[in-house]
Formats: structure tokens, sequence, C-alpha cells
């Protein structure tokens, strides 16, 4: 690692890829990046376990939590809690390596404030249809939970400005490198000239395709 380990959220809309960049990050170069794992009061997907994907806690462990100050950012999704621990960032940056933080937008907003050296990533497929398909394809929600999902990540997309980088997650491993790059530079707001137009239009498109389903 070439710079100070720090704080890189990676934020996207559900279906973005965010989970997968995240894993493929910490299993790539484990010696650079280690994971946060997040509390939160959903119940687990089939195939994850506690204490790996998430620490599955019941709504009044997770108040106590917050009441205690445990929490560095804290936020609801979809009428749950989800919140990372301070104790997990703190000890993976004292092993000299980068926390991940799979967060929604919200919870990067809070982290933005608190930590001036935190990177703010946001992530998403060039095509609309492929976040969709994709969300769809994981095959993880129910068709109502697919639209409630797609209702919010208009609002989340809406939010991208305030994320340092956009990072579009066409093919995997470029996605990864980008990331990668970016851990290790100064923290810096980063754009392309075509990125604001084709965020505009990412948010008509999702729509109509929401209106779709
Ligand atoms: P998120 O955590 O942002 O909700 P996931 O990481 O679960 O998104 O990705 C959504 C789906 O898309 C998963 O089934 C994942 O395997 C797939 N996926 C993610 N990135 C890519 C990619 N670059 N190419 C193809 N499929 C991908
Ligand atoms: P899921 O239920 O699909 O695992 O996650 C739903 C949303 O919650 C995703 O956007 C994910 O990034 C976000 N999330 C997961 N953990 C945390 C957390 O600790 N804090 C916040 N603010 N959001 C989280």
């Amino acid at each position: 690692m070439t710079s100070v380990p720090r704080i890189v959220v990676l934020s996207a809309p559900s279906g973005g890829g965010k989970t997968t960049i995240a894993k493929a990050l910490r299993e790539r170069y484990p010696g650079q990046f280690g994971f946060s794992v997040s509390a939160t009061t959903r119940k687990p997907r089939a195939g994850e376990r506690d204490g790996v994907d998430y620490r599955f806690w019941k709504p009044t462990q997770f108040r106590d939590g917050v009441n205690q100050g445990q929490f560095l950012e804290h936020a609801q999704y979809g009428g749950e809690l989800y919140g990372t621990l301070r104790s997990d960032v703190e000890k993976i940056l004292e092993s000299g390596r980068h926390v991940l933080l799979d967060i929604e937008v919200n919870g990067a907003a809070q982290v933005r404030k608190l930590d001036q050296n935190a990177l703010t990533v946001f992530i998403l497929p060039s095509d609309p249809r492929v976040l969709v398909q994709r969300l769809v394809g994981r095959g993880s929600e129910s068709r109502e939970e697919i639209r409630q999902r797609l209702e919010r990540a208009i609002e989340e997309i809406s939010e991208a400005t305030l994320f340092h980088r956009w990072i579009r997650n066409d093919g995997l491993d470029q996605a990864v490198q980008a990331v990668l790059k970016a851990s290790d530079q100064p923290v810096r707001f980063v754009r392309d000239p075509k990125d604001l137009p084709w965020m505009k239009q990412y948010l008509v498109d999702l729509e109509n395709e929401r209106h779709r389903l």
C-alpha cells in the first residue's frame, strides 16, 4: 500500500455490484483491504452467515448499540436498521489496511462528514437495464422488493454527486482496479465530462425500467 490506511465507502443502488467488488478486493488484496461487517436487524438471506456477511442483531440490541455510541454511522433501509461498528473500523485501520464499507448513501454522508480522509465511491453498471437484470438475476428479492429497491435506487442515484468517484461496474476486473487505484490516491472529486449527462439520462431510463417491471 502506498497511502495511509483510510475508510473506503462503496455505495451503489441495490444490484450495482458493491458487495461483489468489496469481496473481490479483500480476496485479491487481503494485505491492503479489510471489510467492516455491519450490524443489521434484517433477516439473513440463504447462505448468509452471522459475523461474516452481517452481524444479525435484534432491534433492541441495535438500539442499545446506538445509545452506547458503538456505531460510526447507522441508517434505515427497507424498514430495517444497518450500522457500521466503530470497533471493526478501528481494528482494520490499526492493522495498516484500508477498511471497506458497503453502505447506503445516508451512511456514506455521515462518514464523509466525520472523516475528511474517507474516500466515497458510487458504483453503477453503465446501462440501467443491466442494473435491473443483475438485481433480478441475483434472485434474492421478490418482485415487490425489487420494485421498492428500484424506487430507492432512483433516490440514491440523485445523491451520487456527493461522492468523490463514480466507478462503472461493467467488467468486474476493471471496476476492482479502479477502486484499488483510487484508494491509494489523495481524496478528491474526479469526473469525466461525459459523467453528468450519463447520470441524468440514467435516472430517466431507470424510471422507465421500473414502470416496465
Ligand atoms: P449490490 O451489493 O450492490 O446490491 P451485488 O454485488 O450483489 O450488488 O451484485 C448484484 C448482482 O450482479 C450479483 O448477482 C452479482 O454477481 C452480479 N454482478 C456484480 N458485478 C458484476 C459484473 N461486473 N459483471 C457481471 N455480474 C456482476
Ligand atoms: P442488503 O439488505 O441488500 O444487504 O443491504 C441493503 C442496503 O444497506 C445496501 O445499500 C447496503 O449497502 C446497506 N448497508 C449495509 N450495511 C450498512 C451499514 O452498516 N450502514 C449503512 N448505512 N448501510 C448499510
